[in-house]
């Protein structure tokens, strides 16, 4: 990575704490990416983007800022990139998926929190993320009750706009999340001193939209019969999806998947034939969390999809384009945000049909359902998913895990049975 320690400084991060995490991630990544072989030469770009992560993207954030732009942070896929970028400000994804920041967060939340929530109040806690320092706003939702909580400790450190998300998805429940995305589209026009416009939204949903296009290229890419991508690097291009700029995202992503297409027609697979294909589903994992895959993945199996928000969740089903008025357009957004379908809901009937169409349209040999410890609302459907799965006659199995590496060789030992086994189905 090139010297970004005066920019680092700058943003008041404990530079030494920081180093520690400088020295561990390339290697992290080496063993995990670069190991694979046969990778598609268009992961170069992402390759660069994870070496530099936080260097090349933070820099181009403070470079807007100087220009007078905002930034916002935020957690969820629920949350509308669309107003963000519509009000001439920049949208960043803050999640944390690394062990190094849970311990900054348990020192002002219980330890029987999830680890996301705790990796990500820890890495604004420990100034060691320059994303965490940058954000001028965090945008949080009532998704969940550790992130509920979690609001509100971070409120003290930095300015925090809460979405009060339903929880329930009736008619009255989306008109109520169209009112929200109406009072955040005041916080953000107030807080960046921008109108946001019929003309502006409009060309922000064609931004964000082609953006999920090019994602669900790349997954339809994921569904071929020769898999001409790993599961590890599908997942690292979903993470750096949440604050690559999203329009060179969705070009690099488009090249990508036109390198994929051909590998496709010329019958290049990264696995050898007959290599079982899983279906990840459950809980997000956000940047660098690879830990699932690289155990699935060399443990003689490869993962084709995950049903995730680092995932099909985050880019199935497009903004309608066609709407002319900001109301309208509002609506739409509501539509599109509250067809997704995570666990936080009630009932949630549509996460268990898009698992099951999921597994038929991959044409996976079964699945992993993966609950980050201490997530009761992924851990509590889990019996249904599972149930579902069961009764359709997908194998299933379903694990726990956190981001640390206690559990690795266990879970090795568990994942490599279930390989087996569905091999003998
Ligand atoms: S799992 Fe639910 S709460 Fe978490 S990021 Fe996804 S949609 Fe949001
Ligand atoms: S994984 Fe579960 S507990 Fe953790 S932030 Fe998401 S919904 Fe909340």
């Amino acid at each position: 990575m090139a010297d970004y320690r005066k920019m680092w400084e700058s943003l008041g991060m404990d530079l030494e704490t920081h180093d520690q995490l400088c020295e561990v991630l390339p290697q992290a990544f080496g063993d995990v990416f670069l190991s694979q072989e046969n990778r598609p030469e268009a992961m170069d770009y992402y390759n660069f983007v994870i070496a530099e992560i936080h260097g090349v993207r933070p820099q181009e954030l403070i470079k807007a800022q100087e220009e007078g732009k905002k930034v916002f942070g935020t957690f969820c896929v629920y949350v509308p990139d669309e107003l963000i970028f519509a009000a001439n400000a920049i949208a960043t994804g803050l999640c944390g998926g690394s062990q190094f920041w849970v311990p900054g967060g348990e020192k002002v939340l219980p330890t029987n929190t999830c680890p996301l929530i705790k990796a990500s109040v820890g890495a604004r806690l420990d100034r060691t993320c320059p994303f965490f320092r940058i954000a001028d706003m965090y945008i949080g939702e009532t998704t969940c009750d550790g992130k509920k909580k979690a609001w509100e400790i971070l409120g003290e450190d930095v300015p925090v706009h809460v979405m009060d998300l339903p929880q329930m998805k009736r008619e009255k429940d989306i008109k109520a999340w169209a009112e929200e995305i109406k009072e955040l589209k005041k916080v953000i026009e107030e807080f960046t001193g921008n109108k946001v416009t019929a003309e502006s939204l409009n060309e922000s949903i064609k931004l964000i939209n082609n953006k999920r296009k090019a994602l669900s290229r790349l997954y339809e890419c994921r569904k071929a019969d020769k898999v001409p991508i790993s599961g590890r690097d599908a997942l690292v291009i979903s993470q750096i999806a949440f604050y690559d700029d999203p329009a060179r995202f969705t070009q690099m992503t488009n090249k990508l998947c036109d390198e994929l297409e051909q590998r496709i027609k010329d019958g290049v697979s990264v696995v050898k034939e007959g290599t079982k294909r899983i279906l990840l589903t459950g809980t997000p994992l956000a940047v660098p969390n690879w830990k699932l895959h690289n155990i699935i993945e060399t443990s003689g199996a490869v993962v084709v999809c995950e049903e995730m928000c680092t995932g099909t969740r985050y880019f199935e089903n497009l903004v309608d384009e066609t709407k002319t008025t900001v109301d309208e357009q509002i609506d739409a957004l509501a539509n599109r945000y509250m067809g997704i379908n995570c666990a936080c809901f009630t009932p949630n009937t549509g996460r268990i049909d898009d698992i099951i169409r999921l597994a038929k349209e991959y044409k996976v040999d079964g699945v992993i359902d993966v609950n980050l410890k201490f997530c009761s609302l992924y851990d509590v459907e889990g019996y249904t998913v599972e149930r579902a799965l069961k009764e359709a006659g997908i194998p299933v199995m379903g694990i726990e895990t956190d981001y640390t590496d206690n559990d690795a060789e266990q879970l090795r030992t568990r994942i490599g049975a279930f390989i087996e086994m569905i091999g003998t189905k």
